[in-house]
């Protein structure tokens, strides 16, 4: 059965299922196909901290389902970076760091348009966090980075450099747990009663992503309310060139399961929208590699510790570790002075020495993203730069790294010559983040747009939720937002009681 075809269908719920995806419907009580304690919609890291928290808490029906047949949506695919304030192994490396210095910084870089309570909830929560997951398994590196427009170094790296170091061990967690995994069903509409509560979910079984067919139409009944943990719609071309038609040509780095659906649905029940027009651009993307692979790994450290250039003049035109809308508007700058015939891709490059440290440079070194140069001749060659210009860039870095101040005012951890051999890398920003969402209370609770109170039974974390970083945000730290507020979601799931 295809889509449109369920979608003209009747379900024998109402006649409100006859209308479009994601239309919301009033459930009869008595025609569920199954019934859940509770159900959570999307396997990323808000919804397997959702099951986390809920099963802690007591819930014994718990399902997560999920439209793909893969799980972990972004959070499997992505680098799995956590920017986590007063943790122990922070701790254990003697950096000094405090919640209040991270709202400071995420405030700064949402350009003051984060909502307090939410970042305030993300940051003192976060230590939780890195509990829960070594609790369940997780690995990390036995070190700690500084990330673009962080005041300390705050990121914590899964031992294999990937989210997937998270979502296996939390999914392997869960299962002996006894919470169930449903694959290849798509939620097409989040039910509700007569109260307006929302009492479970509408959905596709054995959906097929690539031909959207599926084998069946179910009702499934949850009864402490929806967790709706579904991700960002960074793949749904029309939807983000209707809500930012300038954006509408760039390349998005996220799976290609991240579309609009799920937050149609929250919209067609009434939740209240936030800054659904803004989106963030990865300022380490390349346009030599797909999407956010192993070089935007290996940028954050050339950005650390080397500089980057803009071909054109020769010279740096950015703090490399300011936050990521600073640098990303930056580099639009520079790449708009370039033409189809001759780009201006920026770009940055290290030294040798860098390398040696950087997860995902010997990836993105074999792909042929990142090059290498013997002489400042053959790495001005590369990029179309000026030599003597590019030399004059390089040794004014040098003294800045004896000591000298920077222009631009980069914190430097880590002081590293910049000499050949160098290793760069093309730039070009890519549609990473959305920015915006559904409203939330800091107990994860759906705020409703006409009454700008929770609509019972409805909560969300993660992507698919907007405030809490403003404009922009940080990097490692959606992986936190997540795992917070899917925390959060799965214990206010599990206080909730329906008709209460
Ligand atoms: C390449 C890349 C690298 C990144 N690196 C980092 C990093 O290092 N650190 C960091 O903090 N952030 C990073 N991010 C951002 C971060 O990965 C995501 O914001 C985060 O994983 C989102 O988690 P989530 O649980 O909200 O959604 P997801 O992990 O995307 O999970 C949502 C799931 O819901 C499913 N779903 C959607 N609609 C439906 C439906 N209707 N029915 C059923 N299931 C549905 C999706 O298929 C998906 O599996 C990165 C993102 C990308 C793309």
């Amino acid at each position: 059965m295809k889509r449109r075809d369920f979608l003209t269908k009747s379900m024998g719920v109402t006649a409100a299922m006859a209308l479009p995806f994601s239309a919301t419907a009033v459930s009869s009580e008595n025609s569920w196909d199954r019934e859940y304690d509770l159900i959570i919609v999307g396997s990323g890291f808000a919804g397997l901290a959702a099951a986390y928290s809920a099963n802690k808490a007591g819930l014994k029906n718990i399902l997560i389902l999920e439209k793909m047949e893969t799980w972990g949506g972004n959070s499997a695919i992505c680098g799995g970076i956590a920017c986590m304030p007063n943790t122990s192994l922070q701790k254990k490396h003697g950096i000094e760091d405090s919640a209040e210095l991270m709202i400071k910084d995420m405030v700064k870089a949402g350009r003051g348009f984060n909502h307090p309570e939410l970042c305030k909830t993300l940051a003192t929560e976060a230590h939780t966090v890195y509990d829960m997951l070594i609790g369940c398994g997780v690995e990390f590196m036995d070190k700690i980075i500084r990330l673009g427009g962080h005041s300390a170094p705050r990121a914590h790296i899964p031992a294999n450099a990937s989210g997937g170091g998270i979502v296996v061990p939390m999914h392997k967690y869960l299962v002996n747990k006894g919470v169930q995994f449903q694959n290849r069903t798509q939620v097409t509409s989040l039910l509700r009663d007569k109260n307006n509560a929302i009492t479970g979910v509408a959905v596709q079984e054995k959906f097929d992503f690539e031909t959207e067919e599926f084998k069946a139409e179910q009702t499934y009944k949850s009864r402490h309310g929806v967790v709706v943990a579904t991700g960002g719609w960074g793949q749904d071309k029309k939807f983000v060139k209707t809500t930012m038609p300038i954006y509408a040509h760039l390349e998005a780095t996220a799976h290609p399961g991240a579309t609009a659906g799920m937050i149609k649905s929250l919209l067609a029940v009434g939740s209240l929208p936030i800054m659904l027009d803004m989106y963030q651009l990865g300022p380490w993307a390349s346009p030599d590699e797909k999407g956010a692979g192993p070089a935007s790994f290996f940028a954050d450290y050339s950005f650390s510790e080397g500089i980057a250039i803009d071909p054109m003049t020769g010279k740096r035109f950015m703090n490399e570790l300011a936050d990521r809308r600073t640098r990303a508007e930056a580099q639009l700058v520079v790449l708009e002075k370039g033409s189809e015939e001759k780009p201006n891709y920026p770009f940055t490059f290290c030294s040798e020495a860098t390398t040696k440290r950087a997860e995902g440079f010997k990836g993105a070194y074999r792909d042929g993203a990142v090059n290498k140069s013997n002489s400042v001749a053959e790495l001005a060659k590369h990029h179309g730069v000026d030599e003597a210009v590019l030399s004059q860039s390089i040794a004014d870095w040098n003294e800045i790294v004896e000591g000298k101040p920077d222009p631009f005012n980069k914190p430097l951890d880590r002081r590293t010559e910049l000499k050949p051999p160098f290793y760069s890398l093309r730039l070009s920003p890519k549609l990473h983040y959305c920015m915006g969402g559904v409203a939330i209370t800091p107990n994860a609770e759906v705020i409703d747009a006409t009454t700008c109170e929770p609509i019972k039974g409805l909560f969300a974390a993660g992507e698919v939720a907007g405030g809490t970083h403003g404009m922009d945000r940080l990097g490692g730290c959606s992986s936190v937002d997540g795992l917070v507020f899917g925390q959060i979601a799965g214990r206010t799931a599990a206080n909730y009681k329906a008709n209460a």
